[in-house]
């Protein structure tokens, strides 16, 4: 069977043109495979497509472009040019002529078609190469484009490599200017909270032989407005904590927002949340990360009792009673009554101590009891060592108030661990793991978009459609 496929234009004036663009040639239907357009021959046609509409677009264009601004006359051609144009549907060369300046003096663009396309491509194919190079590797990303674009065989890792470091490029331009002139926010938010961690990603080799960079990233939930995410590459990095500083700046934080910020409580995010974060800041403990540590406690308890004694009943139970009354009063009275979590935890060491003793007395193996231990210990250490950032868990949380960030550590694995994490064999530079973050964290804010250029991704398709509609 044979189809002709026709694209019609009408222009302003009314005037209906017809082109043949393509013809169509499939078998009867004799088996499944025989059903519809092939991969192959779609893509041919849409390429057909797009050169026929671009081809029009452009000629519109150029002889608009030609016009003088101030006077309304022709200029005179100075050349005819080609001009490469990357875009979703092929890549294209566009008729690019080059004007000279109007007799009456005022000037023009001399490259109407270059001046239009600075990076020579379309925001459309910008923001599909920087999602799929940020979500995949830059090979993957590649042979994806390849596969499904009707250009075949026209994207390669580095092409996208350098997509993705340009789009993360635009992003740092904007930062800087945002850190240059440190705009105060029109309407700053009430109340703010980070939850902020860390990660490593593995260097690239260099003279400083460093085999991993740390990575700060966190999230910010502004009171009553859409979360967003932040990443910066925190080694060597001076500009970090303004990078930091700016992202808070930019989802709302004002002089008079209060901050809370909730971290895993480890040393390094302490400091940061009090240096870093200046103003009224307040430092709490994750509540996520204190149960657990717990729960970590009560699972290495369990493996300590021998079912086969006959007061092992006894024994669990009494473990759950005492753990749960670490975790009672730490819920409770987390800050307000240090005394009871401390009174309580003593206790529950005692119990193991005494559980060891027994055993070994006993001529049984306290292994696993001394393993319970540590974990005790660790508990322990973690609690006082964080003694001024604990809180009244339960009473904040009935009030409303931020008191865990457990979705801090999605958002770690949506921003570092797919694209970036160390089982993959990819190397990072400074830079480039900041381009990178750059790109992940706009995508994820939903920004990738704009920042690729990309203001109106529908449009085409709804005129098309009200274009039906109206035949
Ligand atoms: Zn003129």
């Amino acid at each position: 069977m044979q189809w002709i496929l026709k694209l019609e234009r009408i222009d302003e004036t009314g005037v209906l043109q017809s082109r043949t663009i393509g013809h169509i040639e499939r078998p009867e239907l004799a088996s499944e495979a025989d059903l519809g357009l092939t991969h192959e021959g779609g893509k041919y046609l849409i390429r057909q497509i797009q050169a026929e509409v671009t081809c029009d677009q452009v000629q519109a264009f150029i002889a608009k472009a030609r016009i003088c601004s101030s006077c309304d006359r022709a200029r005179p051609i100075k050349d005819h040019r080609r001009r490469k144009i990357d875009t979703i549907f092929g890549h294209l060369r566009l008729h690019a002529p080059r004007y000279e300046d109007c007799r009456c003096g005022a000037s023009n663009a001399a490259s109407p078609v270059g001046a239009l396309f600075p990076h020579r491509s379309t925001p459309e194919l910008r923001y599909l190469q920087a999602k799929l190079g940020s979500v995949y590797s830059y090979r993957q990303a590649a042979t994806i484009l390849n596969e499904f674009l009707p250009d075949i065989g026209s994207f390669n890792p580095a092409t996208t490599r350098n997509r993705v470091m340009a789009v993360g490029k635009v992003i740092e331009e904007e930062i800087q200017a945002e850190i240059a002139t440190r705009p105060l926010a029109e309407k700053p938010v009430e109340q703010m909270t980070v939850g902020i961690d860390g990660a490593f990603v593995r260097a690239a080799s260099s003279k400083n032989q460093r085999r991993h960079f740390e990575i700060v990233l966190g999230k910010i939930e502004p009171l009553e407005q859409s979360s967003k995410v932040f990443a910066a590459v925190r080694d060597l990095d001076a500009h970090a904590r303004e990078r930091v500083r700016s992202a808070l700046r930019t989802a709302g934080r004002g002089p008079t927002t209060r901050l809370t910020v909730l971290s895993d409580g480890e040393d390094a995010m302490r400091l940061m949340a009090g240096q870093w974060l200046n103003g009224q800041v307040e430092h709490r403990l994750d509540w996520f990360h204190l149960r657990r540590r717990m729960e970590w406690l009560g699972r290495s308890l369990s493996w300590t009792i021998d079912y086969a004694d006959p007061d092992s009943q006894t024994l669990q139970a009494t473990y759950q009673r005492s753990l749960h009354s670490v975790r009672r009063n730490l819920w409770h009275h987390g800050r307000s009554r240090h005394g009871r979590w401390l009174i309580a935890l003593s206790h529950l060491g005692a119990q193991i101590l005494s559980h060891h003793n027994a055993t070994h007395d006993a001529g049984g193996d306290p292994a696993r009891i001394r393993e319970a231990y540590k974990r005790f210990q660790d508990l322990e250490r973690y609690t006082r060592g964080n003694i001024r950032s604990l809180m009244d868990y339960g009473r904040a949380w009935h009030h409303g108030e931020p008191i865990s960030t457990a979705h801090i550590e999605s958002t770690v694995n949506q921003i570092i661990n797919h694209r970036m994490c160390k089982k993959r064999q990819m190397r990072w530079s400074r830079w480039g793991a900041q381009m990178m973050l750059h790109v992940r964290t706009a995508y994820l804010n939903g920004n990738l978009e704009r920042v690729c250029g990309l203001s109106r991704p529908n449009a085409m398709i709804l005129t098309n459609a009200a274009m039906l509609k109206a035949i």
